[in-house]
């Protein structure tokens, strides 16, 4: 894997939120403020323009570290800030390194994963895109570790997310706006893991081809 393949993964990302865009909008609407679609579209959109202006000899960490930048920038709701934390992180695992495997991959999404967690205070089972993260970045790992394939490994990484995804709906909203329903947040999809899981099957496209 290189850049082309996180450019890929981003540019993949922002085509299935742009699609996906009124139905995070109305997962929010329920259970929060109903701005998570355009949040996650407004953001990516703008990732995936400001890395068609950057030099095509940027090493794929130092794109992620831009990616998380601009998303934390454009985006005013919580995901900005926690997705742009995870890129970044992402990114800086990867340092400046032209390519990447599959064991550097697992560093770079749990050092992802770890800055989400130490940014949001989310813990699983409380109803955040950490429940969709969290499986599948586990999952990864185990997959790696035990010698899968990557294009094996990232399937069953993202089917964990999506397992952790519908998950959420019968859990009660411990962190982020969607908290102050307390049990009326019950009965719900999550939308961060929701994105989430979207940002995992993009993963999955893009980078699998190349195992
Ligand atoms: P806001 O809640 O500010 O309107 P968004 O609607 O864009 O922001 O994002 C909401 C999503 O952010 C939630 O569905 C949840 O997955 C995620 N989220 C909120 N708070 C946290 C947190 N503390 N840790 C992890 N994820 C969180
Ligand atoms: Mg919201």
């Amino acid at each position: 894997m290189d850049a082309g393949t996180v450019r890929r993964w981003l540019a993949a990302s922002a085509a299935a939120i742009s699609e996906q865009r009124d139905y995070l909008t109305q997962l929010d609407a329920a259970i929060g403020d109903a701005d998570h679609g355009a949040n996650m579209d407004r953001g990516f959109a703008a990732v995936v323009e400001r890395l068609d202006g950057e030099e095509s000899s940027q090493p794929p960490g130092k794109l992620l570290l831009t990616a998380g930048s601009t998303l934390v920038s454009t985006v005013g709701g919580a995901s900005g800030p926690l997705w742009g934390t995870a890129l970044r992180r992402a990114g800086r695992a990867l340092g400046e390194a032209d390519e990447f495997g599959a064991e550097e991959l697992v560093a770079a999404l749990d050092a992802a994963l770890t800055g989400v967690v130490e940014l949001g205070a989310a813990k699983e089972g409380e109803k955040t895109m950490v429940d969709a993260l969290g499986p599948a970045v586990r999952v990864l790992r185990e997959r790696v570790e035990t010698g899968a394939g990557l294009a094996e490994a990232l399937a069953a990484a993202r089917e964990a997310g999506e397992e952790g995804m519908r998950a959420t709906v019968p859990l009660q909203a411990l962190k982020g706006r969607a908290s102050y329903l307390g049990e009326r947040s019950i009965g719900h999809q999550d939308p961060g893991a929701t994105s989430t899981a979207l940002i995992l099957a993009a993963l999955e496209r893009s980078a699998a081809a190349e195992a």
